[in-house]
């Protein structure tokens, strides 16, 4: 079986489990980047029933939040519902900007506690379809077609679901939020020939040379920051004015700090590597000041 049928397979069965069990359609995830292009197409073609949503990140380029917006709105009149959540932290409404003075540090590759509060919170209780897939990094590469998620990594459940895993059914019956990955197994190039196949308009942000399309200033974009920060120079000013107040709140707590001035967290976060001594978020020293880039 091809790569696109296989997929699609994976989605007629994935909407049999939660049309039973969760008595709801899948909700897919919609980033606004190519992999979730593909999962909205191939859920078209599979021609189940489905939902879509979209996480407020707040530090989405504009081209991506005008992309999303015309989006949805085609696939209303298409008559799919579309849903945008705004992220909310302790009961109450937040954003990027909000969320760093709250949480005392900036966002790091090892605690995206932004990915938690902006895009992973929803969906409880749904089937739901991501864009998932294993060549994306290591860190997807023991990733499965259906997964269970634990409260850490090791301790979610990933399913034989190509195998007709029957594990899957309890977790079902209890209404858990389920994840299902139907083009885990695809390459980026198999994402893009699909893309370009279909004749899909895919977000803009691509065309201006970015090869990944996540919150400007993402941690796990690394170097691409700069060029981003360079694009849309407003969003380094907000995370400065962020910097800034997280150092306050930091003082006002009675928390000691590495950092003297916003500057000082920008360049640390941006790995300049430009401040004598520097210590890791757990208080560790980060040897030498060489260049690392
Ligand atoms: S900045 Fe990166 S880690 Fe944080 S919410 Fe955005 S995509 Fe997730």
């Amino acid at each position: 079986m091809d790569l696109e049928h296989k997929a699609i397979a994976r989605l007629q069965e994935a909407a049999k489990l939660s049309e039973f069990y969760y008595q709801k359609p899948l909700l897919l995830t919609y980033s606004g980047g190519k992999d979730s292009e593909v999962c909205l197409e191939l859920c078209r073609r599979a021609r189940v029933s489905f939902e879509v949503m979209h996480s407020l990140t707040t530090a989405d380029a504009p081209e991506t939040v005008y992309h999303v917006k015309n989006v949805f709105h085609q696939l209303e009149l298409e008559g799919i519902k579309c849903e945008i959540l705004h992220p909310r932290y302790k009961g109450k409404q937040t954003s990027m900007w909000a969320l760093i003075p709250q949480k005392l540090m900036p966002p790091t590759r090892i605690a995206r506690y932004c990915c938690q509060v902006l895009k992973e919170g929803s969906g409880k209780k749904r089937c739901m379809v991501l864009g998932v897939r294993r060549a994306e990094s290591q860190n997807r590469s023991d990733a499965g077609v259906a997964e269970l998620q634990g409260h850490t990594k090791a301790n979610k459940i990933v399913f034989d679901f190509d195998n007709g895993d029957e594990r899957i059914i309890v977790p079902c019956q209890m209404k858990a939020k389920i994840k299902i990955h139907p083009i885990i197994d695809w390459t980026e190039r198999d994402v893009w020939d699909f893309l370009k196949d279909a004749k899909v308009e895919v977000n803009p942000c691509y065309a201006m040379g970015f090869h990944r399309v996540g919150c400007v200033g993402c941690p796990m974009a690394d170097k691409l920051r700069w060029r981003q920060f360079q694009q849309w120079p407003k969003f380094e000013n907000l995370y400065r004015h962020a910097f800034a107040r997280m150092l306050e709140e930091r003082k006002a707590r009675g928390k000691p700090s590495q950092w003297k001035t916003a500057d000082d967290v920008f360049r640390w976060w941006m790995d300049d590597k430009n401040l004598d001594g520097q210590l890791d978020i757990f208080g560790n020293e980060i040897g030498g000041t060489d260049d690392g880039a």
